[in-house]
């Protein structure tokens, strides 16, 4: 497999650190070809204007989509956004390693998604969900949270985890044609033992060992 890593966390140090490097090592040592995105190390730009092209459709007056519409019609994508739209196009799994942050992404994955997730190029003219430009692809999202487990049940302190990564599972990726793996979730590491952290990098590696022959998950509707 081709598997592309995006890893959205400002300290290398972190735990999102340590399990952003045991999925690079573990798919690595299993033979998969793995690209990665370090976005801060990149110091990524996540502000979405006029900088994501080279080209200008309407130069009065600024509309994204429709300057995605034109830039993958003349291949006016700025090269920043280009080259992570290529490494999202070549790979067969994408993985997605960040701390939940206000219940979502951080703003720096955010950000990317707003640049390359690109009206023409990667969705759009009939091309959404089954049909989506995405299809046969798998995404996965690895996260962790600040809050434990019990907190995140439906009806709970801060309700369904997954009604919480909706939004991103559909909304994003599945709209865009992705199938979705259930997430990789470590609740509070920051609140366990070593021992309880060095099993979540454990049981992180053994699963991304049999990753080739998982199905994909329902994202749920609204
Ligand atoms: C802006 C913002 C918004 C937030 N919003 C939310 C929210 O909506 N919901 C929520 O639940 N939380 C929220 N949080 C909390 C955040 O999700 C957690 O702080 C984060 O997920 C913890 O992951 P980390 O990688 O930063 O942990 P770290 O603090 O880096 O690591 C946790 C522990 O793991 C240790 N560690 C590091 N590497 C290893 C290793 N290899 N082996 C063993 N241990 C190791 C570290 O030393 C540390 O003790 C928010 C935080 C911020 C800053």
């Amino acid at each position: 497999m081709r598997v592309f890593l995006v890893f959205a966390h400002p300290e290398p140090g972190s735990f999102n650190g340590a399990l952003f490097r045991a999925a690079r090592d573990t798919l690595q040592a299993a033979g998969h070809e793995v690209a990665h995105s370090d976005l801060y190390a990149m110091r990524f730009d996540p502000v979405s204007d006029r900088r994501n092209f080279t080209s200008v459709k309407d130069p009065k007056f600024f509309k994204q989509q429709i300057e995605e519409t034109h830039a993958t019609e003349v291949g006016g994508f700025a090269p920043d956004v280009e080259a992570e739209m290529r490494k999202m196009e070549g790979c067969d799994l994408m993985i997605w390693q960040f701390p939940l942050w206000w219940f979502g992404l951080p703003g720096i994955l955010k950000g990317w998604a707003d640049r390359v997730f690109a009206m023409g190029r990667t969705y759009g003219g009939e091309r959404f969900y089954e049909n989506g430009v995405f299809k046969g692809k798998r995404a996965l999202l690895s996260l962790t949270t600040g809050g434990p487990q019990a907190v995140y049940q439906k009806g709970g302190w801060n309700g369904d985890i997954h009604a919480i990564l909706r939004p991103i599972q559909r909304g994003v990726l599945r709209f865009t044609g992705w199938d979705v793996l259930a997430p990789n979730i470590v609740f509070a590491p920051v609140r366990v033992t070593d021992e309880q952290r060095q099993a979540s990098l454990r049981a992180w590696a053994e699963r991304l060992r049999g990753i080739e022959s998982e199905r994909p998950i329902d994202v749920g509707e609204y």
